[in-house]
This record gives C-alpha cells, structure tokens and sequence, in this order.
C-alpha cells in the first residue's frame, strides 16, 4: 500500500463514526419508541445493541431450573464445523447490518462443550466482524480448557494483547455442577466462583492474557433474599460486572417453578444495592427499556462502591448527553493508536465536551472521598457494572412479536408493554434468512422450539441412528 493510501485509510479509519455504523444507529434510533428516545440513550446513539448467536451449539449438560432454551435443544450434538459455519453466517449478517464494535455473547448451549480449538476459532471469528465477544458458560470447566482457548500450541496467546471474556452463569437454580451437584444455598458456591476467578489470574500470570469477567445470577424466590451475600462476599473475586436475571416463564416449560411473578424489579434491584451497602442509580444511562435492562457502572474505592454517573444530578446527566452526542458510535475492540486518534477527532468536533467532562470528574473525586482517598485507594480501584436483566414471559413475548409482525399495535396492557420492550430491545440475535435481528426473549419465546427440531434431525446425538431418506 503506498504511504498515500496508508493515509487515506488511516483517516477513514480513525473518523469519530463510520459511515456504515452512522447509519445502523440511526435506523436503531429511530425504531425506538418515542419514551425511550430520551438523552442519555445508549441504543442508537452509541451502539446498536448486544448481540447473542443462537442455535451454533444448542446443548447443555446441566439441569436449570428455569432454563431459557428449548426441550429439544439437549438432542441436537455439539458440531465444530456446524458452530464456525452459523457463527460465521451470523456474524456476516451483524456486521452487514449493524454497527461495529459491539458486545456479543457466543452463547446457545454450554460453550464448553466445544473442543477448545472451535471455542476459539469462534471467538477468532467474532472479532473479525467487529464483535467484541463473550463465551457465556456454567463456568464447570478445568484450566486445561481455558488455556487451550488462550493459548496456542506454542505457548502463544491467540488473540494477541485482546481480553478474553466470559459470562460465568453460577447459582443454585443450576444442577450438574462437578463437586456440587445440587447446592441448596448461594454461599455453598461462593469458593467455586473464586476458583473460576483464579483460573484466569493463572492465565494472567502465565501466559500474559488479560480477561474480562462477568458473573450471572437467575434470581427466584428462593434465592433473590441471598443476593447481598453474594455481592459482599464475592465483589473483590475478580469480576467486572454483576448481572442478576429474575426468572420469567421463557424456555422449556419443563422446568419452569411456581413464583417467578411474584419477584419485581425493584425488589431484586434492592437486594443487590443491600449487598453493595449504597445506592445503585440506573437512570444516568439507558441501555433500551429499563424495564428489561437496569444498569450502574462504576468502581469500588477500597470497599465502598462509586457510580460514575449519579441519576439525582441534573449536571451529570447532562454530562452522559454531551458525551453521547461528542463521541459517537463506540469505541470497544478498537486498538489503542485507533480509538486514541477518534477520540481526538471527536474532541476537535465537540470541544465543548471537555470542560463538561472535567467538571464530572471533579464531582465523582468529591463523591469518591476526595483525590488522597483514591490515591490512597489506587491498588484498590476496581471498575464494575451491576446490570438487572429481566426477561419477558414467552406468552407475552409471542403475542407481542406478531403485533410487530403485523404492523398492528397491541391494545391489551401487558401486551402493550411487551411489544414496547421488544422494540427498544438491547440483546437481539441475527437471522439472515428473516433478515431480521431478532429480540432474545423472541428467540427463546418463539424460534428455539422449531430450530432445535430441525437441528436435531441434522446434528442427531452420536446414540441415535442419523435420519436417512428413503433409497439411501
Ligand atoms: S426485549 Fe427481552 S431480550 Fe430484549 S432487552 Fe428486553 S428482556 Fe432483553
């Protein structure tokens, strides 16, 4: 490439957004309901959304109780070639229609369930369409798997100086779990989620490979009251975001419990600010509906938790809005030398934003304790996120999403609610063949059933006969 070109593309490349993502998040914003077009959304402004594969590897080896996947999905085999190829397919279809530099889960079963080889070939796949991926797991999985994902045969990291994330799905709605099989209380797991947090500081220390942590709690009535403890006595393990999902009736009827409605928002979102020992605000930043989604980003300073953003602040939410507005389309998954030049660019566009941000970060310093506090505390910083993430009931969901089918527009109240949640929705997974990215709760509520019927005619388990046409 001659040094011209080099320039040329360097500068395409270092824009504040591309054209391709200016246009995705403009077509996202403007699906959004009009209640949720407010000034500190993410969706449309920032990104177009998480993302999630489905159907690349249906099968899990554990017993939920709930489980938000199909009956069928335990009868369609675990298949390398069949993941890279729907991963591929899905991927292609994400980048071509929204934007880049976005969250998505390799999730659809157990991922460990992959050889560690096509576990990162997945992975390798996802970054090549601008995902930043996670693997969402059981976390019941030896270190000798977690670095053959990392690390080549060689000794080399595979992915370079990239992070490399997991959801770790861990609570006592979950059955299967080698060394506790049927934990009765959320404490009689806290070891094991510390030594699914070690097996990444060893890859750390070495092979070099950095992670980036999340923990997942199903919250019921019989375990939303051990949230706190969770929290108290887990938060400094190494995580960097806590994620708590209330039960909804979604997935395999089978497995479904009496109570799941009795549990609010506010009432799990109240057990997991008991266990922080503050406040959690989640109206500085909307990620969709907080109806599905409530999220506080932050840090703890020592063993206190500070929110960046405090929602009762009228200077901080202007803050988020100026933010949204200065720096467009996101900055994840880019190199260091790339989202240093955008961010400048962005700055050279929107100078107004920099004294706005630095009167922000006067005030969190003062939230914080003041500047001795956090130099004093420097060791001890660690980011975190706390997110709820509440599912819709799939008689809902499906009600809803043929409405929106339609064009029609639901009229009965908790219809009306669903089908507005589902059009603000943050964690959609692609289909190329619908040409659609399609809601999560959709997914589990509407498409699983038929897909993993049709999967496990095409990837039958080894202990049946393949399905064969007649003459063959
Ligand atoms: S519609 Fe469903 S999948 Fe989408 S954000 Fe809401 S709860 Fe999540």
């Amino acid at each position: 490439m001659s040094p011209f070109a080099r320039l040329r593309e360097f500068e395409k490349r270092t824009r504040p957004v591309d054209p391709a993502t200016a246009a995705a998040l403009q077509r996202r914003w403007d699906e959004l309901p009009a209640a949720q077009q407010v000034p500190t959304q993410v969706l449309g402004r920032r990104t177009t959304g998480c993302e999630g594969t489905h159907g690349v590897f249906p099968k899990c080896n554990f017993s939920c109780k709930p489980c938000y996947h199909s009956a069928d999905a335990n009868k369609v085999r675990v298949d390398g070639p069949h993941t890279l190829a729907e991963v591929e397919r899905q991927m292609q279809f994400m980048e071509a229609t929204n934007a880049r530099t976005t969250y998505a889960q390799l999730i659809g079963g157990e991922v460990s369930l992959l050889e560690p080889e096509d576990h990162a070939a997945a992975l390798e796949i996802m970054w090549g369409y601008g995902r930043k991926p996670m693997s969402f797991s059981h976390g019941d999985f030896d270190y000798d798997y977690l670095r053959r994902i990392a690390v080549d045969d060689d000794g080399a990291p595979r992915f370079g100086d990239r992070e490399l994330s997991f959801a770790c799905h861990m609570d006592t709605t979950m059955v299967g779990r080698a060394g506790i099989k049927k934990p009765t209380t959320e404490a009689e797991l806290n070891d094991f989620r510390g030594r699914f947090c070690e097996m990444f500081d060893r890859l750390e220390h070495e092979f070099g490979v950095r992670s980036f942590l999340a923990h997942n709690m199903t919250v019921t009535p019989g375990n939303v009251d051990q949230i706190a403890d969770v929290v108290s006595n887990c938060w400094d393990q190494g995580w960097r975001l806590f994620s708590f999902q209330p039960a909804a009736y979604i997935g395999n009827e089978n497995r479904w419990r009496e109570g799941f409605r009795e549990l609010t928002s506010d009432v799990v979102w109240g057990e997991v600010e008991r266990g922080v020992g503050g406040r959690l605000p989640y109206e500085g930043l909307h990620v969709g509906d907080t109806r599905c989604t409530r999220s506080t980003w932050g840090a703890w300073v020592g063993d206190t938790y500070v929110p960046l953003i405090d929602d009762r602040d009228e200077r901080d939410l202007h803050t988020v809005a100026t933010m949204l507005d200065a720096f467009p389309g996101n900055l994840i998954g880019n190199d260091r030398l790339t989202a240093s030049a955008r961010i400048l660019r962005s700055l050279i566009d929107s100078p107004g934003a920099l004294p706005v941000g630095a009167r922000w970060l006067r005030r969190f310093i003062d939230r914080a304790g003041g500047v001795r506090t956090l130099v004093e505390a420097r060791s001890e910083l660690r980011p975190m996120t706390f997110v709820m993430h509440q599912f819709i009931d799939a008689a809902d969901s499906a009600a809803a999403w043929a409405h929106m089918q339609a064009g029609t527009k639901a009229t009965e109240s908790k219809i009306k609610v669903a089908q507005e949640r589902l059009q603000a929705c943050a964690y959609v997974m692609g289909h190329p063949e619908l040409g659609q990215s399609v809601p999560a709760c959709v997914q589990h509520a509407v498409l699983d059933t038929a897909e993993n019927r049709e999967l496990s005619q095409i990837l039958p388990l080894p202990t049946r006969k393949p399905t064969t046409s007649v003459g063959e």
